[in-house]
C-alpha cells in the first residue's frame, strides 16, 4: 500500500486553547454566581487563567496523567479546569454533585484523584466523603461568595501570582484528557477515559451544520451539567468555533434559565428534558415575559423526549427542539433526530414523529441493533434489539477494565438500549434493557407509552415499569404525576392511550404520585418505582 504523505499532526485540546487565544480573544464568557450575579469575562481572559492554573498545579506537584477533580457548577473556573488541565497532560475527573456522599467517595477512590476542586457552596458535600479518599492531596475551594477554609487552598490566591503564559507540552493524542464516570443507572458507575483524539475528533463533527452546527455569531448556554458527559461537549464546540458562552451556575430554575436567555439573547442551549419540561410549562403560562426570538436551536436529549414537548415548543412558541441521544461511553453524542428534504412532504403528524425519535448517528458512528443471541436485526423500524455502536468516539474499554461483557469480539459497544431502527437509520429507544417489560414473552416500551401519557393535557410526567403479574410474569404499571390543579382519573387515561396502542400494551394499573424518582441526571429511577409497587399487582390482579 502507498503511505499518505500528510503531516501527522496531533488532534489535541492544546490547540483549541491557543486557537481561543489567537482569534477569539474578545469572544465573552458570563458565568451567574450563586448569589445570582453576572461575572463577566473574554476568552483572553480565560487563556492567561487557564495558564496561571497550569502553573498553581505544576507547583501542587501535578503530573502527566495525574487525574485533577472538580466538585463545581457549571461557570467560568470550571471551564478553565476543562482545558488546563487536559492541556498541561494530566486529566480532569468530573465528579456528578449529584450523586450520593457514598457513591462520590467510591468514585474519587476508584479515579486515584490527587486534587480536588470545589466550589465552595458544595464544601458540605465534599466533607461528607473527602476523609473516604486517601489519594486527594489537596483541597482547592473556588471561593463564590467567601473565603476558603481552613486546611484548603483558594482557588483565586492559587492563581494571582503564577505568570499568564505557560509553556504546553507537545501531547500524544490517545493520552487521556477526562475521566467522566457513567452515573449508574444500571450498576457501579464505571470510568471512562476520553482522549484528546477523542474529544476533538467528537467536537470537529459536531460543529458540522447538520450537527449541532454553532459559530463565533452563537450564544451558547450549556444547561446541561459539566459534570455530566462532558455537558456533551458544548464547551469544546463554544471553544473551537469562538461562540459566546453563557453559564447558569447552580440556578437551573425555569424563570432564572429564561432570564439568563433573554437577557444575554442565547441562541443555542441544551439540556434534559426535565429542564425544557419546566421551561415550556412557564411559557405556556407567560407566554409574553420573556423575548426568546435570538433562540435558534434548543438540544434535548439524556432521556427521552416526549413528542407532546417537541410540538408544544414549536407551536405554541415557535422554538425549535433538536433531540439527541448520547451516552458517556460515546464522549457523548451519538445520534440526532434531524429531518431530510424529503420529509417536508409528509404531514405535520409524521414530521413530529421522526423529530421525536433518537435519530440517525452523527457522521463517524455506526449503528446496529441484536438480538438476545447477538444476531444483528433488520432496520425494519419494527424489530426491538439491543442497540450496539462504534466510531472513533465510542469508548473501547472502562478505566480499571470493569464492564468487559458491554464490548463485543468484534468491536462493538453494547449500549444497553433497547430499540428499533428504520429503514432510513432513524433510531427509536423504546426501553433501556434493565427497564424491559416483558409480558407473556413479548416486549412492551415503556418509553412510548410514557411518551403518548405525557401528551395528555392533565399529565406533568408519567413513568411506566414492569410490575410482576401471576400470569403474564410482567406488566406494565404507569406511575403519574398530574399538573397543578388538574384532574385525570385511571380510566380517562386508559380510555386516551387505548386510541394509540393495541389492548396488551396498556398498563395495568396507574399509580398517582407526587413525584417520580430520579438519578443523579435527571432520569427516570425505575428500579426505585420496582422496588415500591413492583408486587402491586400481585395483590390486586387475578390470575
Ligand atoms: P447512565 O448510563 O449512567 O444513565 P448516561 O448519562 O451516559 O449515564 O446515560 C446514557 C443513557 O441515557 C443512554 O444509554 C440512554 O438510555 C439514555 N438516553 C440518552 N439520551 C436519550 C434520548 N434522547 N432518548 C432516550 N434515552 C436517552
Amino acid at each position: 500500500m502507498l503511505a499518505g504523505r500528510m503531516m501527522d499532526f496531533p488532534l489535541t485540546l492544546t490547540h483549541l486553547l491557543d486557537r481561543a487565544r489567537t482569534f477569539y480573544g474578545r469572544s465573552e464568557i458570563v458565568s451567574r454566581r450563586p448569589d445570582r450575579s453576572l461575572h463577566r469575562s473574554t476568552y483572553a481572559d480565560f487563556y492567561r487563567r487557564a495558564c496561571q492554573l497550569a502553573h498553581a498545579l505544576k507547583r501542587l506537584g501535578v503530573q502527566p496523567g495525574d487525574r485533577v477533580a472538580s466538585l463545581c457548577w457549571n461557570h467560568h473556573q470550571h471551564l478553565e479546569l476543562y482545558f488546563a488541565v487536559p492541556a498541561m497532560g494530566a486529566v480532569l475527573h468530573t465528579l456528578n454533585l449529584r450523586l450520593a456522599p457514598k457513591d462520590l467517595g467510591y468514585i474519587a477512590h476508584h479515579a486515584g484523584d490527587r486534587i480536588l476542586v470545589v466550589d465552595r457552596t458544595l464544601l458540605p458535600l465534599l466533607e461528607k466523603f473527602v476523609k473516604d479518599v486517601p489519594s486527594i492531596e489537596h483541597v482547592i475551594v473556588i471561593p463564590d461568595d467567601g473565603p476558603a477554609p481552613e486546611g484548603t487552598l483558594d482557588y483565586e490566591q492559587c492563581l494571582a501570582s503564577e505568570p499568564t503564559a505557560f509553556d504546553f507540552p507537545t501531547l500524544e493524542e490517545r493520552s487521556a484528557a477526562m475521566l467522566c464516570y457513567t452515573s449508574g443507572t444500571t450498576g457501579n458507575p464505571k470510568g471512562v477515559l476520553f482522549s484528546h483524539r477523542s474529544i476533538v475528533l467528537h467536537t470537529l463533527v459536531s460543529c458540522m451544520g447538520e450537527v449541532i452546527g454553532p459559530t463565533a455569531q452563537d450564544v451558547m448556554l450549556p444547561v446541561v451539567p459539566m459534570f455530566h458527559a462532558a455537558a456533551w461537549g458544548l464547551p469544546f464546540d463554544a471553544l473551537i468555533t469562538g461562540a459566546k458562552l453563557v453559564f447558569p451556575g447552580p440556578h437551573l430554575d425555569a424563570v432564572s434559565l429564561l432570564d439568563l436567555m433573554a437577557q444575554e439573547r442565547v441562541t443555542l442551549a441544551g439540556g434534559v428534558p426535565t429542564i425544557w419540561l419546566g421551561i415550556l410549562a412557564l411559557l405556556d403560562q407567560e407566554p409574553k415575559r420573556w423575548d426568546l426570538r435570538t433562540i435558534r436551536a434548543m438540544l434535548i436529549g439524556g432521556s427521552a423526549a416526549p413528542a407532546s414537548l417537541i410540538d408544544g415548543f414549536m407551536k405554541r412558541h415557535g422554538l425549535h427542539v433538536t433531540h439527541a441521544w448520547g451516552m458517556t461511553e460515546l464522549n457523548p453524542v451519538g445520534t440526532l433526530a434531524r429531518l431530510k428534504p424529503h420529509h417536508a412532504d409528509l404531514d405535520d403528524a409524521a414530521r413530529l414523529d421522526i423529530r421525536a425519535s433518537q435519530g440517525y448517528p452523527i457522521p463517524f458512528v455506526e449503528q446496529r441493533h441484536v438480538s438476545d443471541t447477538g444476531q444483528v436485526l433488520p432496520w425494519d423500524g419494527k424489530t426491538m434489539g439491543e442497540l450496539e455502536v462504534r466510531g472513533p468516539w465510542v469508548a473501547r474499554s472502562y478505566y480499571s477494565d470493569e464492564g468487559a461483557d458491554r464490548f463485543t469480539q468484534d468491536g462493538w459497544f453494547k449500549t444497553g438500549d433497547v430499540v428499533t431502527i428504520d429503514a432510513e437509520g432513524y433510531l427509536r429507544i423504546t426501553d433501556r434493557s434493565k427497564d424491559v417489560i416483558k409480558s407473556g414473552g413479548e416486549w412492551i416500551s415503556s418509553v412510548a407509552l410514557e411518551n403518548a401519557l405525557m401528551a395528555h393535557p392533565a399529565v406533568l410526567e408519567a413513568a411506566v415499569f414492569a410490575a410482576r403479574h401471576p400470569k403474564w410474569d410482567e406488566r406494565p404499571l404507569a406511575a403519574v404525576v398530574l399538573k397543578p390543579g388538574q384532574r385525570a382519573t385511571a380510566e380517562e387515561l386508559a380510555a386516551y392511550l387505548q386510541q394509540h396502542f393495541v389492548k396488551w400494551w396498556l398498563p395495568e394499573d396507574y399509580l398517582f404520585v407526587p413525584q417520580i424518582p430520579r438519578t443523579s441526571t435527571g432520569k427516570f429511577l425505575k428500579m426505585k418505582l420496582r422496588e415500591e409497587f413492583g408486587d402491586h399487582l400481585m395483590k390486586t390482579a387475578s390470575p
